[in-house]
Formats: structure tokens, C-alpha cells, sequence
């Protein structure tokens, strides 16, 4: 018989990151902290102790370790991926049968959608309300309604910078036996996290990721965190050594200075709370910006008229941001940065009126 692809695949294309020389990059929500000086020398000292000859540790044990002290889980709770994208990629693959129906909000982080559909899950979309919160009630109404077998969101939410609180996340959770995949990757910005009951539920698996807060975006790390079954299983259900060597080595020494890392995380916020006034403050001058978000995150995402004119405009500058419909989605950047774009943003705001 002849092979043909499935239908699924016939019409999907590559991704594609915003790709060139920009000079200021706050499309990709990335931390603008690269390594420091002292933390290269650590990681280059234990880089010569590395076994590169050997396989990883296939349950990179010793980042889990560190990482349950970092935050409070116990190592064994804990799931090892090559970023979270690879944890999402395995849930969606394998933790569903035919017939199974995941559910995702709109808006939320695309990639969600994107592996279901890769694996052929279906996959049901739920609106969120007109400001873009999650309506709970609605919510856990439309899973027994629809026959949602699992759930799967960000909080704080990409790319909506808005967060969810702890007591109705919770209740999303008990008010269902559905599986909610519950994507904090943006939870080190916020204090409302549910990892410190990751274990206490029979249906939930939380989404870690170092790509943010801690600033490791080019190593490759996520975390996923759960009961005993669900850790068994998505041990189970990933390639034998999806970490490498190189990433569990730089994650055993950064992610042990929790001190440099919650400082770090701290002067994140406060860079994002400066930027969004920032975005206010033009807010009053120029009609086109409308709503801005208050972020939960390290980036802001706001409303503006003629959005793709004024990405385009940015990119000329070369400032890279994300555009989404109607809005724009900017990470933080450093102080430097983001009066870059602020400068660049009042300009093209200017001349667009003076038209
Ligand atoms: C950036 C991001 C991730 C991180 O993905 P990695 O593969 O770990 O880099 C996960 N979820 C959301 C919502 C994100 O925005």
C-alpha cells in the first residue's frame, strides 16, 4: 500500500521564531539576565567533570533534587523534560485515547493546541471572558458539558500577562475529575502557585519551565510536577534521555543560588511594572492605545489600533515585540531596553497622528 501523510500534517508548516540581527529583542518573553562572570566559572569548572562520553542520567535526578529545594516539592514528584514544550509534547502524545476531548481557553499559549492537534487529540476551545479572565463557573459548566477529559492552561496566562487566583485554580481542579495541566511557567513573576500541592490531587500536573524567571531559555529545561501515578507514567512515556548531559550539568550549579535567583525574578517585576506604566503613560496621549493588561508576568500585553502597522514600524527600528490581532504582547526588557521601546513606540505614535 502506498503512504500517504496523514491529513494532519499535510498542511502543518515549521515554526517560525522571529528570526534576523534585531538589536532589541522582547518578542520572546525571555529573561534579559544572561549568566554573570562567577556563575560562567562555576558552570565551566563543572563542565570538566562531565562524563560526555556516557548517556545522561535519565531522570537528570540530581537537577530534581535541586530543584525540589528551590521550591519546596519532593524530587520524586518531579519530571525532567527538554523544556516544557517536550513535557506538553508527551502529555498530548500519549496521556489521551481516541474519543478523549482536551480542552484550551482563548486565548492562551499556542503551542497547546498545536500538540494536540499534531497527535490527533481533539481539541475543544473555551472562550474566556470579555476582559479576558477565566470564569471558573463557566468553565468547570462547559467540562461536564461538553465532555472535556482534560483541561490545559497557563497561569499567570501567555500571552494575556493576566493570573488566575490560588483559591479559583483550586476550585477548577476539585470542581472536576478532569486532568488539569496546569502551566505555571510564568509563576515565579506571581505568589499564587499550586506546587506545593502538586501531589494532593489525582488530576492535576503542574508545568515548570527555566526559560523565564531563571533565565535559561537556551539550555533547555522543564519541569513537570505530579502524584506518584502520573510521575510513573510521563517517566514512563518520554525518550530514556531527553535531558542532556550539558543542561543537567548547568542546572545542578545555577539553580542551587536561590538568593541570585529571587532577586533576579524580583527586578523582572519591577522592570515589567515600569514598562507598563510606561504603556500607560502613552496610554493618555495617544487614543490608539487601548486596554493595557495589568501583568502577572514579565511582559505586557496591550490593545493598540492598526497593531500590525505599528509591529512592522517597531521592526524597522529594529525592536522585535509579538504581535497578536489586535494587540501587542512586549517582554521586558533591560531598563536600557525599554525606554528603547517606549521612545521608539511615542515616535511612530506621533508620526501615525501627524498623518
Ligand atoms: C515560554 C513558555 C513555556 C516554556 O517553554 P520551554 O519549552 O520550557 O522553553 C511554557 N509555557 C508557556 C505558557 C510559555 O509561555
Amino acid at each position: 500500500m502506498k503512504y500517504q501523510l496523514p491529513q494532519r500534517l499535510q498542511k502543518l508548516v515549521p515554526y517560525q521564531p522571529i528570526q534576523g540581527d534585531y538589536e532589541i529583542r522582547l518578542d520572546a518573553n525571555e529573561s534579559y539576565f544572561n549568566l554573570k562572570p562567577e556563575q560562567l566559572a562555576l558552570v565551566e569548572e563543572k563542565l570538566c567533570t562531565v562524563s560526555y562520553h556516557r548517556y545522561p542520567d535519565p531522570y537528570a535526578e540530581e537537577v530534581c533534587r535541586v530543584y525540589a529545594t528551590l521550591y519546596g516539592v519532593r524530587p520524586e514528584a518531579i519530571v525532567a523534560g527538554n523544556g516544557s514544550d517536550e513535557l506538553i509534547g508527551i502529555l498530548a502524545g500519549t496521556f489521551f485515547d481516541t474519543g478523549d476531548r482536551v480542552a484550551v481557553f482563548e486565548q492562551d499559549f499556542s503551542m497547546y493546541r498545536l500538540y494536540m492537534e499534531l497527535y490527533g487529540v481533539s481539541c475543544v476551545t473555551l472562550p474566556k471572558r470579555a476582559d479576558l479572565t477565566i470564569d471558573v463557573d463557566e468553565t468547570l459548566r462547559a467540562i461536564q458539558e461538553q465532555g472535556i477529559t482534560a483541561l490545559i492552561f497557563s497561569n499567570p496566562c501567555n500571552p494575556t500577562s493576566l493570573g488566575l487566583s490560588r483559591k479559583e485554580v483550586l476550585r477548577l481542579i476539585e470542581g472536576t475529575d478532569a486532568l488539569v495541566i496546569l502551566d505555571e511557567a510564568y509563576m515565579d513573576f506571581w505568589d499564587q502557585s499550586l506546587l506545593d500541592v502538586a501531589e494532593q490531587y489525582d488530576n492535576l500536573i503542574i508545568l515548570k519551565t527555566c526559560s523565564k524567571a531563571i533565565g535559561l531559555a537556551g539550555i533547555r529545561l522543564g519541569l513537570a510536577i505530579s502524584n506518584p501515578t502520573l510521575v510513573r507514567c510521563m517517566k514512563a512515556a518520554k525518550a530514556p534521555y531527553n535531558v542532556n548531559r550539558l543542561t543537567q550539568a548547568f542546572a545542578e550549579v545555577l539553580l542551587q543560588d536561590a538568593e541570585y535567583l529571587q532577586s533576579a525574578a524580583d527586578t523582572l517585576v519591577q522592570e515589567t511594572n515600569n514598562l507598563y506604566q510606561g504603556i500607560e503613560k502613552l496610554a493618555k496621549e495617544y487614543s490608539a492605545i487601548g486596554v493595557i493588561y495589568k501583568p502577572c508576568t514579565n511582559f505586557v500585553f496591550f490593545e493598540v489600533e492598526h497593531a500590525k502597522e505599528l509591529y512592522e514600524a517597531l521592526l524597522a527600528e529594529s525592536i522585535t515585540v509579538r504581535l497578536m490581532g489586535n494587540h501587542l504582547r512586549v517582554s521586558t526588557g533591560s531598563p536600557a531596553e525599554n525606554k528603547c521601546f517606549l521612545q521608539a513606540l511615542e515616535l511612530i505614535l506621533k508620526r501615525r497622528n501627524a498623518q
